[in-house]
């Protein structure tokens, strides 16, 4: 290795910035650090949250003397050399920053040995000023010490948390990492107390298990998909399996974690009508695209990325997620669906036979990082439909069909899964331009507000869209003359107010599929038997094999479960028989 210092020029063109925040930003880029000098093993100390001591050792390539008291310079780094090298940036840190930016405000002291050289190096930087280098005896590898932060800064020392906000910054700091890393053995001591301890493992599914907990991690399914050089793989949450918040969605390009709206947005546009509203599903998601397609060097903690090209980006997460949903919801295996509603939570912890050779370190990782995501083979598909295959016992309290399923018993959710069905008709029909509709004999007046009159002028396109036939009847109202021929025979009016209603805020079309969709639910819910409507056998036959026609049926549009299933190992886990 040899560390140069940029050239102005080319100082200039990285983007500029505060790295140093806060102990976890200083967690952050010593981890970094040592996952670009190719460590498999990465030991994080802190004391106080960090405030007072934050020791990162790694056994990575270390450092000589020479490169030793340069690396604490600004803009002098390893990683970047010509003008060209900032257009495919393919290791974790390139600006040269962290360590002078570290050094500035704190106690610093790095003490290196590469694995080959004969004794090791001490250097000390006390609030940017640099010390002696001394020769000190040091296994092969890297440690940083980071003493009193802010100690020379005392008004940045005043924007810290409290010492628990700032040390649970800290975990999610190396949780984040660890999970991008499962081959690296990550630990995290506090005060003293072992906070995290992950060994490396194989298989990635394992590492979720130590970062996320048992209880999340069981949840999540592995995922992989290509489009042209866009790779979209990790883990997801089938629903029901959901959060209030989107704490458990993290998403990384090219090893590194971001916080970006667009793929924020790909992944939840992904679920679709799966979630209820102010729901977020558990996703860990790596996005492997060539470096010179994401511009890195936008932010200056590096937590944010430009794609080259967003839209396809946002087209590939968005589809891989939809897809994998798709396979769970056509495999509806006791998944879980009562994870949210039971004490017996995850009920399924299918075999993941992950293949994945024994990742060295970074340098592998990149490369073979699928491997540690091969799929599991699905299960068989029932023959003749999974839904059509339940034999139906019948229907009780007005509202459940009571099954037995080729896996244990089942209860469908009539209502929910009319919806369901009636929602996947009107989208296919959607999709392919032509809505089907049937006529009024005589037309339905709706009479409105001259506010909705407006916006039923503007939007009357919209409704036609829907197959609803909507003409002026007079002042202050609309005749309708046509209508989905989904719905059932009743009052339209009120439906038809509602959807204007809902289409007042109909406007960018980046946002018109999911405008429409919600629509949909609506006209599909209005479609649908009621609860409490007795079935004929016939009739619960017929749903049972709608069910089996569409995609994700296991959820109503509104995100509410259309099954929930008791395996075997959950009735027997329920009437307490030991197996
Ligand atoms: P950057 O990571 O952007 O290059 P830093 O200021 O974080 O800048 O580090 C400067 C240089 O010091 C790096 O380029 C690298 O060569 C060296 N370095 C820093 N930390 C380590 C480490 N843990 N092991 C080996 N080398 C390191
Ligand atoms: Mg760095």
């Amino acid at each position: 290795m040899k560390i140069e210092i940029l050239s102005d020029e080319m100082a200039s063109r990285i983007a500029a910035g505060e790295v140093v925040e806060r102990p976890a930003s200083v967690v952050k880029e010593l981890i970094e650090n040592s996952l670009d000098a190719g460590a498999t093993e990465i030991s994080i100390w802190i004391e106080n949250s960090g405030s007072s001591l934050i020791r990162v050792t790694d056994n990575g390539e270390g450092m000589g003397p020479e490169d030793l008291v340069i690396a604490v310079e600004r803009h002098a780094t390893s990683k970047l050399r010509e003008d060209e090298d900032l257009s495919r940036i393919a290791t974790l840190g390139f600006r040269g920053e962290a360590l002078p930016s570290i050094g500035s405000v704190s106690k610093m002291e790095v003490v290196s040995r590469p694995p080959t050289a004969p004794s090791g190096y001490r250097l000390r930087v006390d609030g940017g000023k640099k010390r002696e280098i001394s020769p000190i005896a040091a296994s092969s590898g890297t440690t940083i010490g980071i003493k009193d932060m802010f100690f020379n800064t005392p008004a940045r020392r005043k924007f810290l948390k409290s010492p628990a906000t700032e040390l649970s910054h800290v975990c999610d700091a190396v949780n984040r990492m660890a999970l991008a890393y499962p081959a690296v053995h990550f630990r995290l001591q506090h005060d003293g107390r072992n906070v995290a301890d992950y060994v490396a493992v194989r298989d990635a599914k394992d590492r979720l298990h130590q970062v996320l907990g048992r209880d999340v991690a069981k949840g999540l399914v592995p995922f992989r998909r290509s489009f042209g050089e866009i790779t979209v793989q990790g883990f997801l949450s089938a629903a029901p399996t959901a959060f209030p918040n989107a704490r458990y969605l993290y998403t990384f390009v090219n090893g590194r974690y971001v916080r970006d709206k667009v793929l924020t947005h790909a992944v939840l546009f992904g679920y679709e009508t799966l979630l209820m509203k102010g729901q977020y599903p558990a996703v860990v998601l790596f996005i492997e695209l060539p470096f010179s397609d994401v511009d890195v060097n936008v932010h200056p903690a590096k937590y944010e990325v430009r794609f080259r090209r967003q839209s396809d980006v946002h087209d590939a997460v968005s589809r891989a997620v939809r897809e994998a949903l798709r396979i769970e919801a056509k495999t509806p295996l006791p998944q879980g669906g009562i994870s949210w509603v039971s004490p017996f939570s995850g009920v399924r912890e299918a075999p993941l036979p992950y293949a994945g050779p024994g990742l060295a370190n970074r340098y592998e990782l990149f490369p073979t990082r699928t491997d540690v995501f091969a799929m599991p083979e699905r299960a068989e598909t029932v023959p003749g439909g999974f839904f059509s295959s339940m034999r139906i016992f019948g229907q009780i309290l007005g509202c459940y069909l009571v099954c037995a399923s080729s896996t244990g018993l089942a209860l469908i959710d009539q209502h929910a899964a009319h919806e369901r069905v009636a929602f996947e008709k009107l989208r296919r029909q959607l999709d392919l331009g032509k809505v089907e509709r049937q006529s009024l004999l005589i037309p339905q007046a709706v009479e409105l507000s001259a506010g909705e009159m407006m916006l039923l002028e503007q939007k009357v396109h919209v409704m036609e869209h829907f197959g609803f036939s909507l003409e002026p009847f007079g002042p202050g109202s609309y005749a309708i003359t046509a209508v989905p021929a989904l719905l059932p025979e009743g009052d339209y009016a009120q439906t038809v107010r509602q959807m204007i209603a809902e289409l007042a805020d109909v406007d960018t079309s980046a946002k018109m599929r999911q405008h429409l969709e919600d629509r949909l639910a609506t006209i599909a819910c209005h479609s649908v038997i009621r609860a409490h409507r007795k079935l004929e056998p016939h009739e619960m036959r017929a749903l049972l094999e709608a069910l089996d026609q569409i995609d994700f049926a296991t959820q109503c549009p509104h995100g509410r479960p259309v099954l929930i299933e008791w395996s075997q190992a959950d009735l027997d886990r329920l009437f307490k028989r030991l197996s």
